[in-house]
């Protein structure tokens, strides 16, 4: 072990040179009696020259090996590979770990080893590695200066992640749409890089992808559905960029997502009822809860009530005070908050009792503040109130009385609206074959399916249709239809005509939200507006040259701006 601890070299040298030297001592005389022992001596040294030798040869190997271990961990050796540096670690394996190089080269082995380790499993991963994370690894990997092909890998993504940006660097946005081919391209650069760059990814698949009613690209202000995740232009659905700045827009819920709620509402309304009919204790249930509501509702009314009577009480009080107080004492009141305010410096203002009541005139002068016109419109107003809050009562006893009536007439038919019931599950909620669910489902033109008409016509056969919740199916039937044309309708660029028609159709049901229809009104009309508009201006008129008023055809082209994204319509 000593041999390789270069403090003793020296050591060993000299007395390797001692040993040389005492071989050279040949000066024994014949016949002397040392000359045996001098043999002896002699041979002795010999073998131990012998085996010094060894050493020598084996401190020769290390020093080799040091000289190229530095070499490597000095940064000198450029082309240094992983490979290469473990075969000498391999070849140091019995080299004493206390030596500087033997200790710094075992480490930047175990260093090395690691980092090869994290990258691999960063590349042999499905997910892209995000740009700013590569390059520290990258850095990392350069600072160590070993190669190795999990480096030569992260060097080549890095490098195509920056010719990649470079190039969408030069793909200007409003060129994105001419040069659609070049972004597809990139786009699919892009799936086979191993570098992330989720930013730029997204902003180019957004110029391509398509959006909004119109489908088409994402451009200017956009709106998000919190339901769907599609983003809408601001202009097809009528929401300027400057009312989303001063009031901004939370869970906006696209159209198309409204109409499916519709869609979904009516199914679940159906089912309701069937549970109802079809199941005895559903149905004292669904009575228990009905006549439950109703009473929540009108204990919430009564208590309303009350409170408002006894407002209207205190405030003819109030006037009855005011009619009893001399005018002059209404008119000083608002006078004194001047004067307490003052009243620290100026004790003499202070004009009530010497008790130093100060607070007390604060008090007082609130209420007489309330002027006899503002008493008398709050009068109005609570008895308008009392009024509607009557009216509310009245309509809720005669609910009450008008369930009552139903819940017997229903008993009368009970076994009917049963059977009827199972028969709406097993055709249009639950139908047990294919060829019963193609009979259920609504027709494309929005109307009624084969399978809904025969239930109607089945429910007027046994008296069933005065029932409330016959004719709640039946609407929800209706409702089913047409949110399924709507839905049909609006996967697409919708026509004007085919909007206005279906928002038509709409004033027959009882939606359960009518969200979806507001916002397809509002669609319907702006572009019928401008329709109008349009065909007014592009009319010929009598006797006129020019035939177009190029100044209004602008305006008419910007109009068209409020109801679709400019791009998507060709100046007339
Ligand atoms: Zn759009
Ligand atoms: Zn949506």
């Amino acid at each position: 072990k000593e041999i390789l601890d270069s403090r003793f070299f020296g050591a060993f040298d000299r007395f390797l040179k001692e040993g040389e030297t005492l071989l050279q001592v040949t000066n024994v005389p014949p016949g002397s009696p040392t000359l045996e022992a001098s043999r002896t001596w002699r041979g002795l040294i010999e073998d131990q020259l012998k085996r010094m030798d060894v050493l020598l040869a084996e401190r020769g190997a290390f020093s080799r090996w040091c000289n190229r271990a530095q070499e490597i961990i000095s940064g000198n050796d450029k082309k240094a590979t992983i490979e290469k540096l473990r075969e000498i670690v391999k070849e140091g394996a019995s080299f004493p770990p206390d030596n500087e190089t033997v200790a710094n080269i075992r480490n930047l082995t175990e260093k090395c080893n690691q980092w090869i380790e994290s990258t691999a499993s960063a590349l042999e991963s499905d997910e892209k590695i995000p740009l700013s994370e590569a390059k520290i690894m990258l850095e990392e990997g350069n600072r160590l200066g070993i190669l190795s092909k999990e480096l030569r890998a992260l060097r080549n993504g890095v490098k195509a992640a920056r010719s990649w940006s470079n190039k969408l660097k030069k793909l200007s946005p409003d060129q994105a749409q001419a040069q659609s081919n070049l972004v597809q391209i990139l786009l699919d650069e892009y799936e086979d890089m191993m570098i992330s760059l989720p930013e730029e990814h997204k902003r180019l698949s957004h110029s391509v992808k398509n959006y909004c009613l119109c489908r088409r690209p994402f451009e200017g202000f956009m709106v998000k559905c919190e339901k769907c995740n599609d983003f809408y232009h601001g202009a097809c659905v009528g929401i300027s960029q400057a009312r989303a700045e001063k009031k901004p827009i939370d869970n906006y819920v696209c159209v198309r997502c409204l109409v499916e709620k519709v869609f979904q509402a009516s199914n679940s309304c159906i089912a309701g009822i069937l549970r109802k009919w079809t199941s005895g204790a559903d149905l004292k249930k669904a009575r228990l809860a009905d006549f439950q509501k109703q009473q929540r509702k009108t204990r919430r009314e009564t208590k309303e009530l009350e409170k408002l009577r006894m407002e209207a009480q205190k405030l003819s009080e109030e006037v009855a005070k005011l009619n009893e107080t001399p005018p002059a004492a209404v008119t000083a009141a608002p006078v004194a908050p001047a004067t307490t305010v003052s009243a620290p410096d100026a004790p003499a203002q202070v004009q009530v009792g010497p008790e130093g009541a100060v607070s007390e005139p604060e008090k007082q002068p609130e209420p007489a503040t309330k002027s006899r016109e503002e008493l008398g419109r709050s009068i109005e107003k609570v008895t308008a109130a009392i009024k509607l809050c009557q009216s509310r009562l009245q309509d809720l006893h005669e609910a009450a009385v008008r369930l009552r009536n139903d819940e017997e007439l229903e008993n009368v038919k009970a076994e009917e609206l049963k059977r009827w019931s199972i028969r709406v599950r097993s055709l249009i909620l639950a139908p047990s074959s294919e060829e019963l669910a193609r009979r259920g489902r609504p027709l494309a033109n929005g109307t009624l399916s084969p399978a809904m008409i025969g239930l109607m016509q089945e429910a007027e056969k046994y008296g069933l249709l005065r029932y409330a919740d016959v004719k709640t199916v039946f609407n929800s039937f209706k409702c089913i239809c047409w949110s399924a044309q709507a839905m049909d309708i609006l996967a697409r660029r919708p026509k004007a005509s085919d909007t206005v028609a279906i928002v038509r159709q709409a004033s027959k049901l009882k939606l359960p939200d009518e969200k979806g229809l507001r916002m397809m009104k509002s669609m319907a009309q702006r572009a019928t507006s401008w329709n109008f508009k349009a065909s007014r201006i592009l009319m010929p008129i009598p006797g006129e040259k020019r035939r177009y008023d190029l100044k209004e055809l602008r305006n008419l082209s910007n109009m068209a701006g409020g109801i679709s994204p400019k791009k998507n319509l060709k100046t007339p």
